[in-house]
């Protein structure tokens, strides 16, 4: 199932609301809280919308507000690590990823944006996991 496909699947099943339509200052996301609802740039494709779709799924997910930007600051952290922790599949990184592989590479092998990969590996260290031994 493709990261889309399980990231429309978990909003649903969270209730939170989807549309594609312009956001301000035209960024590829936006969440409001208090409409449980999602925004996405509608010029967003592939892994771009993916990482993008999860991401926001992680703001809904902490139910965050904004706020200053010391805090918002830490709501992007929360976010990002959120959607990297939940958007792969785990059977995807036995079957690709191997030791030693770039942040890169691994990105390519799992149709990904490199930043996801990097999101992850750096929430698996915080649990003392390399990346390559999740597979
Ligand atoms: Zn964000």
């Amino acid at each position: 199932m493709s990261y889309l496909v399980r990231a429309e699947r978990y909003a649903a099943a969270s209730g939170v609301i989807v549309r594609r339509a312009q956001t301000p200052g035209g960024e590829w996301g936006v969440y409001e809280h208090r409409r449980r609802l999602i925004t996405l740039h509608p010029d967003l494709r592939g892994p771009q919308l993916d990482w993008t779709f999860w991401h926001e799924l992680g703001h809904a997910e902490y139910g965050h507000v904004g706020g200053d930007c010391r805090r918002k600051s830490k709501q992007e952290r929360q976010a990002d690590r959120w959607a990297a922790l939940h958007m792969f599949d785990p059977f995807a990184f036995i079957q690709h990823v191997q030791p030693g592989m770039t942040d890169q590479e691994v990105a390519c092998e799992l149709g990904a944006l490199p930043v996801a990969v990097t999101r992850l590996r750096e929430a698996l260290a915080t649990l003392q996991v390399p990346l390559h031994e999740v597979a």
